[in-house]
């Protein structure tokens, strides 16, 4: 749905604004003296709500239930320290103390309730209200929540039978469209700017990567296609947007580059590399730890370097299964494992934060105050709260891994993984280097697929000959170049954040205005 369904409120008012950060900030350091506090969670979901952050208020409402629900059994490791702070010491007296969980709980439903209707979840804020109704007939303020999420839900339901998307779709594909939600795609203010911004260091290392790749023919430099753009298309990083310069005259159909894919899944991994998603041939290398198997030696040490750590000997396909037997798509199904093994790599490189792992520090976020990212309960934050529990990662205490960052991550590889199809199965790749040329509706640049052995390598070779100095733009989505200007903009949003101002854009949208014929660009004919 393009549209969201329930309006957040900003905040406005200055002096409001302020004030719900000093809290936000104040309960944030509650929890990193006591991450299993499930009250101290409860009380941010409710301040992270109010700041208009339906998503970040889910996860930590979420995580308070969770906390409650393994304070009642004494088997978890957990129950003693979450108990310490429902104020029951003595497990023999859990009974008597059970009103004070059920009060946390309570409070935790109300919040995960709220927060999903805000996050257009109507499907599962409505399934929350009703369990905590069922379980707390007598709680006023889950009663009235429940009428509020149902008036929306019914609301929903009368708006959806217009609802053109809804005819094509089979059951399961119907059942998951309903389900999920979406909510603001937005770079939250208290994110460091090192987190985000290329340093030096990045950008040195960067300039070598595309060196190499490159045979010496190209190099990163600020590009000038952004300038000139509204100042509230801004995005995150924006103070440095990179394009890729010819160092020298290249002719035409040369091969520029070859971008070794840095993360790729696809949405069925039997007898493929777990590197680089390829096809594995008799000849392929087995991992000297596991049974993990890579098409190349230079898959081996690239798994071994990046993130086969964080999964070695860890069964992953409980994951691979639910997914497949889950979601609607292919494609979500590989979105998630694309997702994991950013997460693995992450966990493997823990002494940097996870947003300034290596490839992941250069990929960069479109926010344009509109997009709308997907969002449910189920995956984003269930689904994704499994993942790290199964790396090893506690949720509680590891702040590298709160919500927000989860969902920064998802946003720029949502802005950069590219998504393609083999033999029918989904795949997903995010190519380093690729995602710094930028786009034109008339490219001098051609990318393709590594057709050998399926692996997610790119190729690039040039379309025209291209001189010293002269910018390399590629078409991001080859569809694109025979749709008219208008259309190409509104599709090419997503990734720019504002109109395409490519030559043939501006040259088509000036014989447009002048009523004159639009000529076909002539390099796209070879295309
Ligand atoms: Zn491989
Ligand atoms: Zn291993
Ligand atoms: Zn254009």
């Amino acid at each position: 749905m393009t549209s969201p369904r329930i309006r957040v409120e900003r905040l406005t008012n200055v002096q409001e604004i302020r004030s719900f950060r000093k809290h936000l900030q104040s309960l944030t350091k509650r929890l990193h003296d006591s991450p299993y506090d499930p009250s101290v969670w409860i009380r941010r979901s409710d301040v992270l709500l109010s700041m208009g952050y339906p998503e970040l208020a889910t996860g930590d409402a979420y995580k308070a239930l969770i906390l409650i629900r393994k304070s009642r059994n004494p088997r978890s490791g957990l129950a003693a320290r979450v108990n310490h702070h429902l104020a029951i010491y003595q497990p023999s007296t859990a009974i008597r103390n059970e009103p004070q969980r059920c009060i946390a709980e309570e409070n935790a439903m109300l919040a995960l309730a709220q927060a999903l209707l805000q996050a257009n979840c109507l499907q599962e804020s409505l399934d929350y209200a009703l369990l905590a109704v069922t379980t707390y007939p007598k709680n006023r303020k889950l009663r009235s929540v429940l009428a509020i999420v149902q008036s929306a839900y019914d609301h929903d339901q009368i708006e959806s039978e217009m609802d053109e998307n809804l005819g094509v779709m089979n059951a399961l594909e119907e059942c998951e469209y309903r389900r999920s939600g979406h909510v603001l795609s937005q770079s939250y203010p208290w994110m460091k700017p090192d987190l985000f911004s290329r340093g030096a260091d990045l950008n040195t290392s960067l300039q070598r990567q595309i060196l190499r790749a490159s045979w010496s023919q190209c190099r990163l430099e600020q590009s000038t296609i952004r300038e000139g753009m509204p100042l509230e298309d801004r995005s995150e990083g924006l103070s440095e947007v990179f394009g890729v310069m010819a160092i020298e005259d290249i002719a035409r159909k040369e091969m520029l580059l070859i971008d070794h894919t840095a993360a790729c899944a696809v949405d069925d991994p039997m007898d493929r590399c777990s590197c680089c998603c390829g096809l594995l041939a008799a000849s392929s290398v087995h991992a000297k730890c596991c049974s993990a198997r890579y098409c190349s030696r230079f898959c081996a040490d690239h798994a071994l370097a990046t993130y086969h750590l964080a999964v070695c000997g860890k069964d992953l396909s409980q994951f691979e299964k639910a997914y497949r037997k889950n979601l609607a798509t292919p494609e979500k199904a590989a979105d998630e494992l694309l997702f994991l093994r950013v997460l693995a790599g992450a966990v493997q490189q823990s002494a940097a934060h996870p947003l300034c792992t290596p490839f992941v520090k250069q990929l960069t976020a479109m926010y344009d105050g509109n997009k709308h990212q997907p969002f449910d309960c189920k995956t984003n934050i269930i689904g994704t709260f499994k993942m790290l529990t199964c790396l090893g990662v506690d949720i509680f205490a590891n702040h590298n891994f709160d919500t927000w960052v989860l969902q920064t991550l998802r946003a720029r590889i949502g802005n950069n993984a590219r998504e393609y199809s083999i033999d029918g199965h989904a795949h997903i790749a995010i190519n380093p280097l690729y995602s710094f040329f930028n786009h034109s509706c008339e490219p001098n640049v051609k990318w393709e697929d590594d057709k050998s052995m399926h692996s997610s390598s790119i190729r690039m070779h040039t379309l025209r000959s291209v001189t010293k100095g002269e910018e390399l733009f590629i078409n991001y989505q080859e569809e694109l170049s025979k749709k008219p200007y208008l259309e190409r903009r509104k599709i090419l949003r997503q990734w720019l954040g504002s109109d395409c101002q490519c030559r043939r854009c501006v040259d088509e949208e000036v014989a447009d205005r002048l009523g004159q014929e639009i000529k076909f660009p002539s390099v796209l004919s070879r295309y």
